[in-house]
């Protein structure tokens, strides 16, 4: 239908744009991140000059005065720290950056929007399979399809990569020994999924971010903040909603509708 074209060619503009900004910028965060990490072995050798340089200074005593006073002026120990500081905070920031270029990539190569007739159920089971890594041995992953009608029209790889996120988000949440809970209802017009966790929860403060674009609550370099973002948008794409209750200490559902058809014809 009209709709879903549109929607259709949307998806394939965002993801050509996405693929080609992800290549513009894999490229240079190469060739930064290994001059910087040459530059943390010239820092090194620096070091070691400098300590080579103490040591000679106890060694010949006439030489102390003359190079206290070269160290003075040029602050070579400060010079250094600083220099290294510099260049571990660039680090960090280049595998931030490369953090995201796989996200956007791995979106824009499922960004096809090809809205299709499919079924739900093997795509849950596939997704628990593929995190299976990711949840420890006192994690219980239950599925409950409870004889309901499971199909729909949808693009596969967007919802997987959606169901995914919130999988690992979930394995993420749960610490300790936990289960998550993933149920799904339905009635003529809409299909319900929820995913319930056991795990530390949100306060509200967190909850009411948790769609912006780049928002995390993990340490740099293990969360780019833009996986429910992403989501949001697919399930957008869908005509669907996705919400999220959460209980700080109890857990967090989230909740997917998504229409059995996107614009009710067929
Ligand atoms: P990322 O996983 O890279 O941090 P997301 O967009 O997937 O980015 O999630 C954003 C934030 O939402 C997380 O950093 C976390 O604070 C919070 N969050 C998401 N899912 C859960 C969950 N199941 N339990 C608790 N917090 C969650
Ligand atoms: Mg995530």
């Amino acid at each position: 239908t009209m709709a879903q074209l549109v929607q259709a060619e949307k998806m394939s503009e965002l993801g050509k744009l996405t693929a080609g900004i992800a290549h513009e910028i894999n490229n240079p965060i190469g060739y930064i991140r290994s001059n910087l990490e040459s530059m943390t072995d010239y820092t090194a050798s620096f070091r070691d000059i400098f300590a080579q340089l103490s040591q000679l200074e106890q060694e010949v005593g006439e030489l102390r005065v003359p190079l206290q006073a070269l160290q003075k002026q040029y602050d070579i120990q400060f010079l250094l720290e600083d220099c290294e500081d510099i260049v571990q905070t660039n680090i960090k920031g280049i595998d931030r950056i490369s953090g995201i270029v796989s996200d956007l990539y791995a979106f824009s190569r499922r960004a096809d929007g090809t809205f299709k007739a499919m079924d739900i159920h093997p795509v849950l089971q596939r997704c628990i399979n593929l995190t299976r890594s990711r949840f420890a041995d006192h994690h219980t992953v239950e599925l409950d399809v409870s004889a309901v009608d499971t199909r729909l029209r949808g693009d596969t790889s967007q919802l997987e990569q959606v169901l995914m996120n919130l999988m690992l988000n979930a394995a993420h949440a749960m610490p300790g020994v936990g289960t998550l809970t993933i149920a799904v209802k339905g009635d003529a017009l809409w299909l319900e999924i929820s995913l319930t966790d056991t795990g530390t929860g949100m306060p509200k403060a967190t909850l009411n971010r948790i769609f912006t674009p780049f928002f995390t609550t993990k340490p740099t370099g293990q969360g780019t903040g833009l996986g429910l973002s992403i989501s949001q948008g697919i399930i957008r794409a869908h005509g669907g909603t996705i919400v999220a209750t959460s209980d700080v200490g109890k857990g967090t559902t989230f909740t997917l509708r998504l229409p059995r058809q996107q614009d009710g014809s067929q």
